[in-house]
């Protein structure tokens, strides 16, 4: 009798995309430069391991301005902030430094823009995540949440000729659609964003796992529960044919079941987790004999941002000091 084969599709992209990779440096290069503590508003990008591990060099995380000594240097996370926060920052003499994701960065802008010409914006996202926070405190007479395609039936607006919808980055871009789609049926003029506000990232990661899905009998996804981006790769493994899909921090994690009768698993990680994590996973199936490996990539990623403009100075500066 011949045994089945077991084997693995590793999804391509996976993992850190360029905005957690900007923010996660941000503190690297704030801790070597400034020298522990280091503080940081919120979860740098939301993943238990990479916040464990700045912890252990020297990153404070907080929740809010008024935890960090007066004078110190606070660095903003990935998903953005209020002006508020900004503000509440000047007043306790922070040092501040903007690690917010330039595609966040880009909804906000968005937000100012259609709130100064007076529109009325639907902000599609999940009630609660830092980033939907973030964006509706730049304009929150003007803006309003509508949590998935259930929310649509609360939505009031003062006039239904001047609507534009934005979003959170890290949706899920199908159920954002049927949102869009339901809001249309009730507000036919309702305008799109000038450019998708669903991130590269997300997009690419949600496609890869859609085309691996239909093959696995089970999904793996590396990614912390608060991971906005992660948590949907689960609903698009499901949605588009695994028979399981479990999001796991780390490969410890794993349960035997999942694995049993499995012939194909798929493997994949959020874009706020670093790789070394996802190779734990692959060894961990090579003990159980799914040691063959299959990397299906649907896109390639170049792209990268620059530090923020402040922390750059800085480091000119002390580039400047330590010259001969
Ligand atoms: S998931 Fe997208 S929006 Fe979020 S940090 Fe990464 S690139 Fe930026």
């Amino acid at each position: 009798m011949t045994e089945t084969r077991k084997r693995v599709l590793l999804a391509k992209p996976r993992g850190y995309c360029a905005g957690v990779d900007r923010a996660v440096q941000t503190v690297e290069e704030a801790l070597k430069l400034y020298g522990a503590p280091i503080y940081v508003r919120k979860q740098i990008v939301h993943n238990k391991h990479v916040v464990s591990t700045l912890e252990a060099r020297g990153a404070i995380f907080v929740e809010e301005n008024e935890e960090v000594p007066e004078g110190s240097t606070v660095i903003f996370s990935a998903h953005g902030v209020a002006p508020e926060v900004y503000e509440q920052a000047k007043q306790r003499s922070l040092k501040a430094i903007d690690a917010t994701c330039p595609l966040v960065t880009k909804v906000h802008h968005e937000a100012r823009r259609f709130a100064a010409e007076d529109y009325d914006i639907l902000l599609i996202g999940h009630e609660g995540h830092e980033e939907v926070i973030g964006t509706a405190g730049e304009a929150p007479a003007h803006i309003q949440l509508v949590d998935g395609p259930d929310g649509v039936d609360k939505v009031t607006v003062r006039d239904p000729n001047k609507v534009v919808w934005l979003s959170q980055t890290t949706l899920s871009v199908d159920e954002t659609m049927e949102t869009v789609a339901r809001l249309k049926t009730r507000l036919p003029l309702l305008q799109s964003p000038p450019s998708d506000d669903i991130c590269y990232a997300t997009q690419n990661r949600q496609h890869v796992v859609k085309e691996i899905a239909p093959e696995c009998d089970v999904v793996l996804v590396v990614g912390s529960r608060n991971s906005s981006n992660s948590v949907r790769l689960v609903e698009v493994a499901l949605d588009g044919g695994a028979r399981g899909g479990y999001l796991i921090d780390y490969a410890s994690e794993i349960q035997e079941e999942w694995l049993e009768g499995a012939t194909t698993v798929g493997v994949t990680s959020g874009a706020s987790v670093p790789d070394d994590l996802v190779t734990e996973v692959l060894d961990h199936l090579a003990e159980r004999g799914f040691a063959d490996v299959t990397e299906v990539t649907t896109a390639e990623e170049r792209l990268t941002f620059s530090l923020p403009q402040e922390l750059k100075r800085d480091m000119k500066a002390a580039a400047a000091r330590t010259l001969p």
